[in-house]
This record gives structure tokens, sequence and C-alpha cells, in this order.
């Protein structure tokens, strides 16, 4: 059967200071999760359900990066399933993946499931055309398994992420499943532009005169953090460029210097 779990589904190493802005997203992510996990007889059978969370907005919003940092905050095991990864296009195996998903979930928890491109494998039911009720059938297994892990008492914490959420089953938004919506944008302001980038080049060695309020102002208009992140990193590789260069300036000048009172020096007390 075809592998749809990526990563070893160990704890990852992503801290919330890896992630510039998106305080709001980072609250409801603590806040959701940090109770069930330390008082977890709160939350038992049914009645407080533990819903999960659904990071929705365009890509390179950081959904991913949230969903991990979470994980590493919070010891948490962390299985990433790319939505389209998990369909099978053999009759049934799609549901035994779904299945399967959550088996290991509950064997490696406390963990975080984090479900990628969520509407790719939960499209609104009835909706398939030619696959018939293949799509339903696991959307159903989906919701069935989100309901099992309220019965478990293990800590299993669904995540999903989607740049579609009109197009999700409505039926996953209802409480005990993905009940909390929370969107990711474009960073709309210079601040939030300002807050990713000193968050992305906290290692970097920079000129004194740098001023990411005026570089976020100047050029990031509607960039993502995904955006913002190739614009340092393109930075960087121009700047250890130039480095190069200058190394390599300074070595071939100074081969043009070498003088004959360098040779004599050298020389010195050698015969
Ligand atoms: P997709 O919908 O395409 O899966 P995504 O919303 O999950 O995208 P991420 O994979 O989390 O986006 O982000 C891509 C990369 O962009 C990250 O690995 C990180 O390097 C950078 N990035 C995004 N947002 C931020 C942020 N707020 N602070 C720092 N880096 C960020």
């Amino acid at each position: 059967r075809k592998e749809c779990l990526t990563g070893d589904f160990k704890i990852p190493k992503v801290k919330w200071e890896d992630i510039g802005g998106l305080d709001e997203a980072k609250n409801v992510l603590k806040d959701t999760l940090h109770l069930p996990l330390v008082r977890p007889e709160l939350f038992g059978k049914g009645v407080n359900m533990r819903g999960g969370v659904l990071l929705y907005g365009p890509p390179g919003t950081g959904k991913t990066l949230l969903a991990k940092a979470v994980a590493t905050e919070l010891s948490l095991s962390f299985l990433s399933v790319k939505g389209p990864e998990l369909l099978n296009m053999y009759v049934g195996e799609s549901e035994a993946n779904m299945r399967e998903i959550f088996t290991k979930a509950k064997n490696a928890a406390p963990c975080i499931i984090f479900f990628d491109e969520l509407d790719s494998v939960a499209p609104k039911r009835g909706d398939s055309s030619d696959s018939g009720n293949v799509m339903d059938r696991i959307v159903s297994q989906l919701l069935a398994e989100l309901d099992s892990v309220h019965k478990s008492d293990k800590f299993v914490f669904a995540i999903g992420a989607t740049n579609r959420p009109d197009l999700l089953d409505p039926s996953l938004l209802r409480p005990g499943r993905f009940d909390k919506m929370v969107y990711l944008g474009i960073n709309s302001t210079i601040d939030a532009r300002e807050k990713v980038l000193r968050t992305i080049t906290r290692k970097f060695k920079l000129d004194a005169d740098v001023n990411f309020y005026d570089i976020a102002k100047q050029c990031t208009n509607n960039l993502t953090g995904a955006d913002l992140y190739a614009l340092c990193a393109d930075a960087l590789s121009l700047a250890l460029k130039r480095k190069t260069t200058e190394i390599e300036e300074i070595v071939k000048s100074s081969r043009a210097y070498v003088s004959v009172e360098d040779f004599l020096q050298c020389h010195d007390g050698q015969d």
C-alpha cells in the first residue's frame, strides 16, 4: 500500500520563536491544546468534546510551521498526512489508510495528526462524480476516526490545513471535529512583515544600518511568510557571493603586490 504518512513521528524542532508574528493563531493553538493535555479528565466522554483546529489560508502563510511548533512546544509526536497521498486507486485502500493513520497516532500518543490539503480527502459528500461514493466513504471514515479519538484514553489531536475551506464537507466543522477555524493570511501590515523578517534573519550577521521596517515598507507588499523567507535567503546568498568575490579579489590583487622584499624577507636565514 502507498505510504501516506510523512516524517518519522518524532517531536519536531520548530520553536515559537521561529515564527514571526501570527500571535493570535499561536494563542488559539496553545489554549486549545494545553488544558486537555494537562487535565484530560475534564474532557472525558462526550461532554466537553476535544475538537481539532483547522488552519486555513493561502499557501506559504505558516500553517505547517505553526502545527509543528505547537507539537514541539508541548512535546507531542507529529504525524503529517498529505491528503492527496492518502487517496488510493484501489477501492477500500484509502479507508484502510485512514484507519491506519489513527492507529499509528494512538500508538505514538501523545501526538498531533496534521492533515495537509484536507480538502482533497474531505470534500463535500455527494459532490464527487465518477469516483462515486468512494470519496464519501473516506469522509465518513475520517469522521468516525475523529469521533473515536474522544472515546480513547490516548491524547491524539487533529490539525487540518487547507487553502479551500469552502470545499470541505460541513460535517467536519461540527463540534468535536475541526471546530476551531484559524485564518492565516498574507502579512498585510508593515509591522507584521517586519516581525517576520526579524525572525527569519535572527541568526544572520547584518550591517549596522539594516532597518527592517524600511525594508518591509519598500519591497515586501503582499508577501507571505514563505515569500519573505525566500527574500531573506536570496539576500543572504547575494551577500555570501559578494564576500567570496571580495576574498578572491584580495587574493588576486595581493599577488600583484608581492615584492622583492617579501622574497628576501622569507629567504632570510635560509642560506
Ligand atoms: P501550504 O499551504 O503551501 O502547505 P503553509 O501555509 O503550510 O503552506 P508553511 O509550509 O508553514 O506554509 O511555510 C513555508 C515556509 O515559509 C516555512 O517553512 C517558513 O520558512 C516560512 N514561513 C512562513 N510563515 C512564516 C512566519 N510567520 N515566520 C517565519 N517563517 C515563515
